[in-house]
């Protein structure tokens, strides 16, 4: 099957919505995800989004940024992002965007850990889903856009660094062989490589397989975020996420016979650290969340969803220890791009989570990849449609064995990350 069209993007998440709806009316678009379209990590996102409310919260913004990051971020990109958030922002308000408003009807704010100010834009608890949604509405009414799923892409079509489209397989296993004038890998991040993510298991970083293959430059792979209080699960190839605002509440960590072990208000990555190593000198599968000294009522009215979940799952939190276990959450690294979302190969852009903009740094403020996604698509968006006429297609055949290049990606992505991030060998699906 053979398709045709000027932009190509692969991945149906947040990036991929925002920067389809921001592309000129004119331009033939095509949108490809490799399984249902709500299954991104978009769709997950409880939390919010950021948001600079003036000049001096872009201040705050920057230094807050900063210091999550562990001062490995890229300035230029944190002051970028800064300068071009509100716009973005409003941008997704005139898409019709619900976020959560007082009764004067002006827009409420909330924190996170790190933030040291109330910046965060939300819609209750479901805030990438209602904002998916809502993009997504205008999606399907633009006659210039077309949507197909179930189609994994494996490889990317290229000549001479200049990139002519992608190529995948679907469901049936049928090739599928997609000719554009500019490729967009919106493909997300690195969960699905994981024994525990929090991430949806068919996002398995092929968009940096891809660039590695290709030698297009990628950026700061061993940034990888582990959350360390994951639910604990054998039978669910994606956790439920324990918000450490449970732990900030005064919830234990504690051992199978149960010590405390580490000083819970440490940052995420030195706990899940900590775990980790537990897990190994004991030799057991997880550790538990011990929050029982909190109190039923409270717990039920401070955590509804979390008590409600753990219940379903068997495990009451005024009474019962939670199994919990360090899970992948979020990558920061990725393939390297400019601030317009262009990769080092012509015709080719990267955005959302699988780009590495120099935002984050180390590890990533809660709630900043959103924003990320939106400006960032936003900009790529722009920068496509002054550059969209002076492309033209070129048809070049694939000669290479598919099916074989589907297991390298993974092999290539695992070995590499085992390379880099020896800490984690033990996390990694085995291939
Ligand atoms: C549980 C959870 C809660 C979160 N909460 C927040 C929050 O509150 N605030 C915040 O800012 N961030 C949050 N994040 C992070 C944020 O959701 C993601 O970083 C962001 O949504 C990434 O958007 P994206 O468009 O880059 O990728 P995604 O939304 O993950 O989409 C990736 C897309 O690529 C497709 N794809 C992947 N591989 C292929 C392939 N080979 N072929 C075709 N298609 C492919 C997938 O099907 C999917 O459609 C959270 C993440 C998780 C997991």
């Amino acid at each position: 099957m053979t398709y045709n069209c000027d932009v190509l993007i692969i991945g149906s998440g947040l990036a991929a919505l925002n920067l389809a709806i921001n592309l000129d009316k004119s331009i033939d678009i095509l949108i490809v995800s490799n399984s249902k379209l709500k299954d991104c990590n978009s769709y997950l996102a409880q939390g919010g989004i950021t948001t600079i409310k003036d000049e001096k919260d872009k201040e705050l913004f920057i230094k807050d940024t900063l210091v999550a990051g562990e001062n490995a971020n890229d300035i230029e990109t944190i002051n970028f992002v800064s300068e071009n958030a509100n716009k973005s922002i409003q941008n997704l308000v005139k898409l019709g965007v619900p976020f959560n408003k007082d009764k004067n009807n002006n827009l409420i704010y909330t924190k996170e850990a790190a933030h040291s100010t109330n910046r965060i834009l939300y819609c209750d608890d479901s805030s990438g889903k209602v904002i998916w949604k809502t993009i997504f509405s205008h999606i399907i009414n633009r006659k210039n856009i077309d949507i197909i799923d179930n189609v994994e892409i494996v490889d990317i079509k290229s000549e001479n660094n200049n990139c002519y489209g992608a190529i995948g397989i679907d469901e049936n296993k049928n090739i599928m062989n997609f000719n554009s004038k500019i490729t967009v890998l919106a493909t997300g991040g690195i969960g699905g490589l994981f024994k525990n993510s929090t991430n949806f298991n068919n996002i398995k970083g092929i968009g940096v397989s891809i660039a590695l293959r290709h030698n297009i430059k990628v950026k700061d792979l061993e940034y990888i975020q582990m959350h360390p209080t994951a639910f604990y699960s054998t039978n669910s190839d994606k956790r439920f996420l324990i918000s450490e605002s449970v732990r900030g509440e005064g919830a234990y960590i504690v051992n199978d016979i149960g010590e405390r072990f580490v000083n819970e208000l440490l940052p995420r990555n030195k706990v899940s650290e900590r775990i980790l190593k537990e897990k190994k000198n004991r030799n057991i599968d997880f550790v538990y969340l011990d929050a029982r000294h909190l109190g039923k009522n409270y717990l039920q009215n401070r955590f509804p969803k979390i008590y409600n979940f753990c219940l379903e799952n068997g495990y009451d939190m005024s009474k019962d220890l939670i199994p919990i276990h360090p899970s992948q959450h979020y990558f920061m690294g990725g393939i390297a791009v400019d601030k317009n979302s262009k990769t080092s190969m012509n015709n080719l852009y990267a955005c959302g989570e699988v780009s590495c903009t120099g935002l984050h740094g180390k590890n990533r403020l809660a709630s900043n990849s959103l924003l990320e996604a939106v400006v960032f698509s936003e900009s790529a968006a722009n920068s496509i449609n002054k550059e969209i006429n002076s492309k033209d297609p070129k048809i070049i055949n694939y000669t290479n064995n598919l099916f074989e290049i589907k297991k390298e990606n993974i092999k290539i992505l695992i070995d590499t990350f085992k390379k880099i991030r020896e800490d984690l060998s033990d996390e990694f699906y085995s291939y």
